[in-house]
C-alpha cells in the first residue's frame, strides 16, 4: 500500500472510531488527596512555566546568586507531582482551558471562561467559594482580566472580551483585584466609554493606579490596575526603570487585606508573563520572571508559615516554547556558558522593540542587542531585524513562531557556535504552547502525602474542593460532542482556539 492509501486508511479508520482518539479517555487517573481541610487557599500559577524554565533558573540562582529557589526548597521537602495539560479537544491547551480544568473541574475547549463551547456555564471554583463566605483575590502580573485569574471566578464564551470581564468583575466583587489592564477600565478607552474605575469606586473599592497609591491606601477592598494591558516585564522593571508594583509587592497589599476576613479566603496569584516571555522566545524575559515569582513565593510561604491553616497550591497551567539549555563544548564543560551570559541581557525584546521604533537601522540594531543583550550580532543577522521592524519580513522565512516581531529579533541571536557558546545556549524551535506535563506542588501544615505523582489537572479542582470542604460537580462535555459544535459552526467565525496566549 501506499503511503498515501496508507494515510487516508488511517484517517478512515479515525472518523469510524477505530482509532482511540479521545485526548482524556482510558487515561489511568491518580486521585491524591488532602487528609485534612484548610481555612484559606492560595493558588499560586506560574503561566506557561515549563521544567526547561525551572532548570535555568535553578542554574542561575546557584550559579550567579549563590542561594537556592524557595521553589527548589519546595520540590525537595513537600509533595509535589506532574499535571497533564490536555484541553478537551487537544493535547495543547491554552490558559482559558486550562483554568477551567482546574477551576471548574472538567475539560472544556480552548477559548471560553468556564464554560463549555455549546454555552453551558459552569461555576468556577472561587465562585463556589465566594457562595462559602470566603473572601477572594485575583492578583497577577497580566491584565487582571487576562484568562489565567477569569477562568477562576466568570464565566465568558470568549476569554478575549476583557472589557466585558471587567464588568463581571464588578458583579463578582471580589475583595481584592491587582494587575493590569487600564484599557478595560478608563472611561478614555473602553469601547462603551464606561467608567469602572467610577463604578469600582462607587461599590466601595479603593482604586489605585500607582505602586505609590497602592502602599499608602488604607482600602480593605481594592481595585489597582497598574498598566495599559499587562505589567512590564520584570527584567524591565527592574534593569530599564519601567514603573509598575511587582508582583511580590501587590501580593504583599493583597494578602493582609484577605487575612482580616474571619471565614478565610481563596487568593489566586499569577505569574503571568513567563508565558508571554516563552512566547516570544526571551531567556531573560522568561529568568527574570520566574525568579520575581520566586520571590513572591518566598512570602507566600511566610504567610503559611504564620497563618498553619492556609493551604498553598503551586502550578504551572502548561508549558510554553519551552528553551532549553543545551549542551556545549567537549563533556558539555561549555554549558554553563549560557547561564553566565545571561547576566549581560538586561532588557526584553518588548522594551528592545519600543526602544528601536519601527524604523531602525543596522548599527542601531546591533547597538541594542550589545548594550541591552550583551550580544554582538553580524551584520546580516542585525539586518534580518531590520526587516521585521521596517517591513514585517520575518526569519525563519515563512515561519510565524507566535508573536512577531519579536521572534525574529529572538532568532537572531541564536547560539552559532556549539563548541564555545558566545550567546546563551538556550534555543526555541517555537513561541506556541507545548503538551509537556508540568509542575504541581503543595505547601502547608499537615500534609501527609509525599508523592502527588502525575495527575489530570482536574485534580487540582479536587484538591481545591477537599481543602475547603467545598464539593460540587460541573456538568462534563465529552470531545465528540464538543467537536460536532466546532464542526456545526458557521464559517467566518472565530475558532475559540485560534487563540494563542
Ligand atoms: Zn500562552
Amino acid at each position: 500500500m501506499k503511503r498515501r492509501e496508507l494515510l487516508k486508511g488511517s484517517l478512515m479508520a479515525g472518523v469510524l472510531g477505530l482509532l482511540p482518539k479521545g485526548v482524556a479517555q482510558g487515561a489511568p487517573q491518580n486521585t491524591p488527596y488532602l487528609g485534612r481541610r484548610y481555612r484559606n487557599l492560595i493558588v499560586f500559577v506560574y503561566d506557561g512555566f515549563s521544567w526547561e524554565d525551572y532548570a535555568i533558573a535553578q542554574a542561575y540562582a546557584r550559579r550567579r546568586q549563590g542561594r537556592v529557589l524557595a521553589l527548589e526548597r519546595l520540590l525537595v521537602r513537600y509533595p509535589n507531582g506532574l499535571v497533564n495539560t490536555y484541553s478537551l479537544t487537544s493535547y495543547v491547551t491554552e490558559s482559558s482551558a486550562a483554568a477551567n480544568a482546574m477551576s471548574c473541574g472538567v475539560k472544556t475547549v480552548n477559548g471560553g471562561l468556564a464554560i463549555h463551547v455549546d454555552g453551558t456555564p459552569l461555576k468556577p471554583f472561587f465562585a463556589a467559594a465566594k457562595e462559602a463566605g470566603k473572601a477572594v483575590g485575583l492578583v497577577t502580573t497580566t491584565t487582571v482580566t487576562h484568562a489565567t485569574p477569569a477562568g477562576f471566578a466568570v464565566s465568558n464564551p470568549d476569554r478575549n472580551a476583557e472589557e466585558r470581564i471587567a464588568e463581571q468583575y464588578l458583579d463578582f466583587g471580589a475583595e481584592v483585584y491587582l494587575g493590569g489592564g487600564d484599557r478595560f477600565f478608563n472611561p478614555e478607552k473602553r469601547q462603551d466609554k464606561k467608567d469602572l474605575y467610577a463604578a469600582f469606586a462607587q461599590a466601595g473599592y479603593g482604586v489605585v493606579r500607582s505602586l505609590e497609591d497602592l502602599l499608602r491606601t488604607n482600602a480593605s477592598k481594592l481595585l489597582g490596575v497598574f498598566s495599559e494591558s499587562h505589567l512590564p516585564y520584570e527584567v524591565d522593571r527592574r534593569f530599564q526603570g519601567v514603573k509598575a508594583p511587582s508582583l511580590k509587592e501587590m501580593v504583599q497589599a493583597a494578602l493582609p487585606r484577605l487575612a482580616s476576613y474571619r471565614p478565610g479566603f481563596v487568593l489566586q496569584v499569577e505569574a503571568g508573563r513567563i508565558d508571554h516571555a516563552n512566547h516570544i522566545n526571551d531567556p531573560s524575559a522568561v529568568l527574570w520572571d520566574v525568579l520575581a515569582a520566586d520571590e513572591t513565593l518566598e512570602v507566600l510561604t511566610a504567610f503559611v508559615d504564620q497563618h498553619p491553616d492556609t493551604l498553598l497550591l503551586l502550578v504551572s497551567d502548561h508549558a510554553t516554547g519551552v528553551g532549553g539549555l543545551y549542551g556545549a563544548g567537549r563533556s558539555y564543560l561549555e554549558s554553563s556558558m549560557g547561564i553566565d551570559l545571561l547576566d549581560g541581557q538586561r532588557a526584553s525584546f518588548e522594551q528592545m522593540r519600543r526602544l528601536l521604533g519601527n524604523s531602525p537601522d543596522t548599527p542601531q540594531v546591533k547597538e541594542a542587542y550589545r548594550t541591552l543583550k550583551g550580544v554582538t550580532l553580524a551584520d546580516e543577522e542585525a539586518e534580518r531585524v531590520v526587516r521585521a521592524l521596517r517591513e514585517r519580513v520575518y526569519w525563519p522565512e515563512g515561519v510565524r513562531q507566535g508573536v512577531q516581531p519579536e521572534n525574529t529579533m529572538a532568532w537572531a541571536m541564536v547560539q552559532r557556535n556549539a563548541a564555545k557558546p558566545d550567546r546563551p545556549n538556550i534555543g526555541y524551535s517555537s513561541g506556541q504552547h507545548t503538551a509537556s506535563p508540568v509542575v504541581l506542588a503543595l505547601y502547608g501544615q499537615g500534609l501527609r502525602l509525599v508523592n502527588l505523582g502525575l495527575v489530570d489537572n482536574t485534580h487540582v479542582f479536587r484538591l481545591m474542593g477537599e481543602a475547603l470542604g467545598i464539593r460540587y460537580q460541573n456538568p462534563t462535555m465529552s470531545e465528540e460532542e464538543a467537536l460536532e459544535i466546532l464542526k456545526a459552526r458557521p464559517k467566518g467565525m472565530r475558532h475559540p482556539e485560534d487563540v494563542w496566549a
